[in-house]
């Protein structure tokens, strides 16, 4: 064998009675499975054992007794250099891993100093972990969908610029109407929309400009000031890229919107945590306007949240122990003045905040999903009074229900609407449920397939604030409504407004033609009876006749009453 080892180790297997051979290191050596090797002072090879003839794809014969660099010219001034080097100067084991290109391959070694001088080098081959692990890297810091920086990767980058203390701020994009189009198409729509949008936005990430994926149907931009451009008409160019439709495998297009909300450092707050959390409440409220559109981070936004929090709290609470109530609102057949039905409106008189108006409460109780155990401890606090009366008063009249876009495609909810509905043994015809035209449901199968239910049991469905969103004539269409409820912006303008009593009698029209039952909403003077009437709508709920009425202030004006009359 070309070589002989400088240093020499003996490797002695214990004394037992069978055997005594001592065995050499050379035995050991070419037995392991490491690559090993020994250097002298000057990094010349002496020694090579045979799996590292393997990792180096060569045979010992030609390389002991040449130059580590000479034949490995590509390590030079790498970490191999740097380590063993300094192993020799300071005569310490160390350890590292590095990739050599050569022979596209990362090594983890152990170089030793050796008494009598040079290096003992352990290495094996670690390429197959070290590939795993930056895959595993990648998948940490990046977003699988979009390709774009992930979560971890945003709270990376915006920590360390906080450190810097670099002036930046933040964007919070938020999609608005992703939900309602997986609903209507598939979630492929959702993920395609999500894709084209991450390419547009990546068109703007540079030196100053870091683009992210926060999560669901949320990216989040970090920009650091340039000269010539302000913040407004940067989030005016992300608008831009809602302006055009998107489309989809099915080759249908779809316009989306999004709420952006903006928060800057240091000026707005100088944590990570605040400074990402007040970006997100920005975007809540741009929420609130319809379309894209973008807010800038004010300190009262703090309180409204704190406010929402409160709210929130309470919603998962036990409703009855907090303030929560409902009243019923009459409706009034004009003609006769009799009650021809009630809408069940609820009330929250708060512990801390007090009246908090339902329109507040309803929307955090949709967003949050508690608008479940709202509805359906509504709905048992309403059956058990319905069956009250029924048993004291003959109780005949239809009670009207809100639900919510998330109820109407929610059927464990309908299946325990269902259930409550026969355990307390509710007549379907006394029950109705109020959808509004102005949620985002247009058209969802789910939808579609509930209410078909509701109206195969005899359950009336009524549209709310008819007249106000914009699928008017597509809800008339996909659902089977039993009633249109007039919104009360047509009927206000009754006597002021030539042209709102031309929509309001086309919508009486409509209604009538489709032979829908029809409700007058918020009728407040005598003048908006008189039309209504002259124009053929009969049925009026508003304040002119009353307001909405505590239970027992109901019980009293419209069941004692004719309760003491009916038994004269
Ligand atoms: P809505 O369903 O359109 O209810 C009618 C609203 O108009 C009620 O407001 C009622 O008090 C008010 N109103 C009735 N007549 C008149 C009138 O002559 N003039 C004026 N100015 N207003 C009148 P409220 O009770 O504040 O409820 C607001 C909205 O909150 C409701 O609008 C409904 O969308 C929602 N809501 C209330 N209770 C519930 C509930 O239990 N569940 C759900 N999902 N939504 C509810
Ligand atoms: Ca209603
Ligand atoms: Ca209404």
């Amino acid at each position: 064998m070309p070589g002989t080892p400088k240093g020499v180790l003996v490797f002695h297997k214990p004394v037992t009675l069978h055997s005594t051979q001592p065995i050499t290191a050379e035995i050991v050596l070419e037995s392991m499975t490491e690559g090993f090797c020994l250097l002298d002072d000057a990094l010349q090879l002496i020694y090579i054992n045979e799996k590292a003839e393997e990792l180096f794809r060569t045979e010992r014969r030609s390389v002991v007794g040449r130059g580590l660099f000479e034949l490995f010219p590509e390590a030079m001034d790498s970490l191999f250099h740097h380590h063993y080097e300094r192993a020799l100067r300071e005569q310490v084991t160390t350890e590292f891993v590095d990739y050599y290109e050569p022979l596209d391959t990362w090594f983890q070694v152990k170089a030793s100093p050796m008494k009598k001088g040079g290096l003992a080098i352990f290495f094996q081959d670690v390429s197959e972990r070290q590939k795993t692990e930056a895959q595993l890297t990648e998948a940490a810091y990046y977003d699988y969908l979009t390709g774009l920086s992930n979560r971890r990767s945003i709270l990376q980058t915006t920590r360390s610029m906080i450190e810097r203390k670099e002036k930046f701020s933040v964007f919070h994009i938020s999609i608005d109407n992703l939900n309602f189009i997986n609903a209507l198409h598939n979630q492929h729509a959702g993920e395609t929309i999500m894709k084209k949008i991450a390419q547009e936005l990546k068109s703007f990430s540079s030196d100053s400009c870091h683009v992210g994926r926060m999560d669901g149907n949320e990216f989040i931009v970090l920009l650091k000031p340039r000269t010539g451009e302000n913040l407004a008409e940067f989030a005016e160019q992300i608008e831009g890229i809602f302006y055009t439709s998107i489309s989809l495998e099915n080759e249908k297009k779809v316009t989306i919107s999004a709420s952006i909300g903006i928060a800057c450092y240091p000026f707005d707050a100088e944590s990570t945590d605040e400074l990402l959390s007040f970006a997100e409440m920005a975007m809540s409220e741009a929420k609130n306007v319809h379309g894209s559109s973008y807010a800038f981070f004010r300190p009262v936004m703090k309180i409204q949240r704190a406010r929402k929090s409160i709210i929130e709290e309470g919603l998962a609470g036990e409703l009855k122990t907090t303030g929560f109530y409902y009243t019923m609102q009459p409706q009034i057949d004009g003609r006769s003045n009799e009650l021809v039905g009630v809408e069940v409106l609820s009330r929250w008189n708060h512990p801390e905040l007090g009246e908090i108006s339902p329109p507040e409460f309803i929307q955090v109780a949709e967003e949050t999903g508690t608008i479940v155990s709202l509805t359906l401890h509504l709905l048992t606090e309403v059956f058990t009074k319905i069956k009250e009366w029924e048993n004291h008063f003959e109780w005949n009249v239809r009670t009207a229900i809100n639900m919510t876009a998330s109820l109407l495609s929610n059927s464990d909810f309908f299946d325990q609407f269902f259930y409550m509905m026969d355990r307390y043994k509710i007549n379907p015809d006394l029950i109705e449920i109020e959808i509004t035209e102005q949620a985002e449901l247009t058209y969802s199968p789910k939808t579609l397939e509930n209410l078909l239910l509701c109206k195969a049991k005899g359950i009336s469905i009524a549209i709310d604030d008819f007249g106000t969103g914009f699928s008017m004539i597509s809800y008339l269409t996909h659902f089977p409504i039993t009633k249109i409820k007039i919104d009360r912006s047509f009927v206000q303008k009754i006597g002021q407004d030539t042209k709102s009593e031309a929509v309001l009698k086309s919508l009486i029209h409509l209604a009538r033609s489709i032979e829908c039952e029809l409700v007058a909403e918020g009728v407040e003077r005598n003048e908006e009876a008189a039309f209504l009437r002259a124009n053929d709508c009969d049925v009026y709920q508003g304040y002119l006749y009353d307001k909405p009425l505590k239970v027992i202030e109901f019980e009293q004006k419209y069941l004692l009453v004719e309760d003491k009359s009916s038994k004269k």
